[in-house]
């Protein structure tokens, strides 16, 4: 688990601005659960933070000065911003925002890199069905949280699984999830999972990993899609995790599993973008988000993370 003394604060001049190049004041920082993968030297799909160097990560923010032809003063934009009040960024890596569209820290969460996570992950690798049975891990957080959504407008049985009674009540009385499970609380989740999910699972979308998804992939059925979005119960492990093998439920069953990272998908943001705006739009959707206030709790946002002090996406307000 990383602590504070893992992190420190600066107050650096900021290099004056090239042509091309925007100095943008941040609004909203994202923290994400991956920013851990990058504070490690294991073996990934992008490299890891170096040591010293600011942290990466998503933000919005305002532009107030540019050398650039796509961005004037005033404009609100999202990028890799990294954990700064203010950055000096070439335009190219901003994008605009339309803040008609829905609010503006929803480029961070439902319309941005988490709701794209859930809309790909879960309609391009599962292809869920009307009538199947859904299974989502990590479901009140922020990807977890659209994708449950997502499935309930597919005509899905949707079945949550979170950390906390609140929780769990949110996803069924507020999102219409058919069934929630706190892992925390339930002794037998293989049981808790059949007794949810009578005909097995269809589709499972795994934030989670660990002995969550073991449960989970005792009770699929035949032909089931699951897709591998993340493993955040091992992302602080030490040694490596050892359970039961998914391989046997996976092949009794006829099953398939895709791991997936969103960035192949850049592509086909706009379409992704556009149908979670339609929903939203339409009352069918909702953003759920959890702000903190202050440049100075960014880390504490990011640890909450871990012990899941977060309903739906984790904003730091700066
Ligand atoms: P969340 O908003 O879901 O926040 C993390 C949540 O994980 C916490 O709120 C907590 O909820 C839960 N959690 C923390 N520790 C554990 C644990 N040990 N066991 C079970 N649950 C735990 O984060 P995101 O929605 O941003 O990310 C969800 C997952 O998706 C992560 O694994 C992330 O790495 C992955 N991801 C993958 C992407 C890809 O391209 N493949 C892109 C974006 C995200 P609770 O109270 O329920 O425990």
């Amino acid at each position: 688990m990383p602590t504070h003394a893992n992190f420190r604060t600066e107050t650096t001049q900021l290099p004056p601005l090239q042509q091309g190049e925007a100095l943008v004041k941040t609004t909203y920082l994202s923290v994400d659960p991956y920013m851990r993968g990058r504070m490690s030297e294991a073996k990934s799909y992008v490299p890891p933070y170096q040591i010293d160097a600011v942290m990466g990560g998503g933000a919005v923010g305002e532009v107030l000065e540019s050398k650039s032809d796509t961005l004037k003063p005033g404009d609100t934009v999202v990028g890799e911003l990294g954990w700064q009040t203010h950055a000096v960024v070439s335009a190219d890596r901003l994008h605009k925002v339309n803040t008609d569209l829905a609010p503006v820290t929803t480029a961070l969460g439902l319309l941005g890199i988490t709701g794209l996570t859930a809309y790909f992950g879960l309609v391009d690798i599962c292809d869920p069905k009307p009538n199947e049975t859904v299974v989502v891990s990590g479901a009140a957080g922020a990807v977890g949280m659209v994708v449950g959504q997502i499935a309930k407008i597919l005509g899905c049985t949707v079945i949550g699984i979170a950390g906390s009674d609140e929780k769990v009540a949110y996803l069924q009385d507020e999102l219409g999830f058919d069934h929630a499970i706190n892992y925390k609380t339930t002794e037998n989740m293989y049981k808790a999972i059949k007794q949810a999910c009578p005909g097995g699972v269809d589709v499972y979308f795994d934030n989670v990993g660990g002995t969550i998804s073991d449960a989970v992939l005792g009770n699929i059925s035949d032909g089931a899609r699951i897709s591998i979005c993340g493993q955040i119960a091992l992302y602080n492990l030490t040694q490596a995790d050892v359970g039961p093998r998914a391989q046997t439920p996976i092949l009794i069953h006829r099953a398939m599993m895709k791991g997936f990272i969103i960035m192949d998908y850049a592509q086909r943001f706009p379409e992704g973008v556009k149908q979670l705006a339609k929903w939203y739009g339409e009352g069918r959707l909702k953003s759920e988000e959890t702000v903190v206030d202050g440049f100075d709790k960014t880390v504490d946002a990011f640890l909450g993370l871990f012990t899941g002090a977060n309903l739906g996406k984790q904003l730091v307000r700066v």
